[in-house]
């Protein structure tokens, strides 16, 4: 029996693991490795904010994969030996034949100053908790929404999360009294989306009143205030931002990542450097052959990216060649 070890239970950890299960069934042991216990479904912070949703609604037990005999490891991974093909965790040492590396980012608000004191992190599962009581109580003034710096997951979110303060603020019937501005360091909404995209969604902000700031280069954050490259100065009564995101730092330290910081793989079949070690979702470094730029990052690519891992490393351990291809598909 051969064997698959995915680092990370979240959204590319869990589809690849599922996938895998269903087409290789007892051929393969598969073995998930995460640092929680639980999965909480980032896609729904954006309503878990406005209230839309309970924590419970949108968290999963990781455990709830051993129903489909699937092995779930609570543990810290440390450290990837490439060439011996072993990962070294907290509790010890775990060989593999196969590997999917799906650890998505860490945040680092301690490189914004004033981040962790006069803002909270709005793509963070405490953060958005803490968000939903503060607008529970906010009837008036200006909400600030900066993303700190690219590349940053899910680039239509935080025009979703706009959009929906609109919508809270509305149905409460105090919108007037509401400022809402977003600040942005792309010079358009959704840059790598063709142009029409862009318009429509400035469309739809100006249409609601949203403030819209391009371009911007977040320098730190004061008490009530974004201050920005040039010394410009935003003030708010509420900050909400999205941290720095990095590579996980057992990734960051390993000889699998490019110049961005994320693991370099190949485009159609999210391999590394290292023969049947792959990786997928936020840590991967997906370069666009057209633009030089990378790919976007979210969930609906992780679970296509997941999609064709998975199905090639099967038929890798049955002799045959790899046929499937990764075509930027998300939705
Ligand atoms: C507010 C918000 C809204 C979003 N909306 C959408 C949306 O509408 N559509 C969409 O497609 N995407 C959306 N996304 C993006 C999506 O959630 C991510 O792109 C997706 O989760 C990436 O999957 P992943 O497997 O790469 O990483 P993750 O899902 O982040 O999983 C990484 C896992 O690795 C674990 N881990 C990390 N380091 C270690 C370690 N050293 N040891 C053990 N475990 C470790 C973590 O605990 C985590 O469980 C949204 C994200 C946010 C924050």
């Amino acid at each position: 029996m051969k064997n698959t070890l995915i680092l990370g239970g979240g959204i590319g950890g869990i589809v690849a693991s599922n996938i895998l299960k269903n087409v290789a069934g007892d051929s393969m042991q598969v073995t998930v490795v995460d640092r929680e216990l639980n999965h909480h479904f980032a896609a729904s912070y954006p309503l878990l904010m406005i209230g839309q949703r309970k924590p419970a609604d949108i968290t999963r037990k990781l455990t709830n994969l051993k129903k489909k005999n699937i092995h779930v490891l609570h543990q810290e991974v440390q450290k990837i030996d490439l060439t011996g093909h072993q990962v070294s965790t907290n509790q010890g040492v775990l060989p593999f034949d196969y590997l999917i590396i799906s650890l998505g980012v860490e945040y680092h608000t301690e490189t914004v100053p004033g981040f962790t004191e006069y803002a909270l992190n709005a793509y963070d599962f405490d953060g958005v908790r803490k968000i939903n009581q503060q607008l529970n109580n906010f009837s008036s003034g200006r909400i600030v929404f900066f993303i700190s710096s690219l590349p940053y997951k899910c680039p239509s979110a935080p025009y979703e999360i706009m959009f929906l303060l609109d919508q809270f603020f509305r149905k409460r019937g105090i919108q007037n009294k509401i400022e809402l501005t977003l600040v942005t360091p792309d010079y358009s909404p959704e840059p790598l989306a063709k142009p029409k995209v862009g318009q429509s969604v400035r469309k739809m902000l100006a249409e609601k009143g949203i403030k819209l700031i391009t371009e911007a280069k977040v320098l730190r954050i004061e008490e009530k205030a974004l201050i920005l490259d040039h010394d410009t100065k935003i003030a708010a009564d509420l900050l909400l931002g999205i941290a720095p995101h990095w590579t996980p730092e057992v990734l960051r330290k390993s000889n699998l990542v490019d110049s961005s910081g994320f693991v370099q793989v190949d485009l159609h079949t999210l391999e590394t450097n290292y023969p049947t070690i792959y990786a997928i979702g936020d840590a991967a470094a997906v370069k666009l052959p057209v633009m030089g730029a990378y790919a976007p990052k979210a969930g609906a690519f992780a679970h296509y990216q997941a999609d064709v891992v998975a199905r090639n490393i099967y038929l890798l351990s049955r002799g045959a060649k790899p046929e499937y291809t990764y075509k930027g598909k998300g939705t």
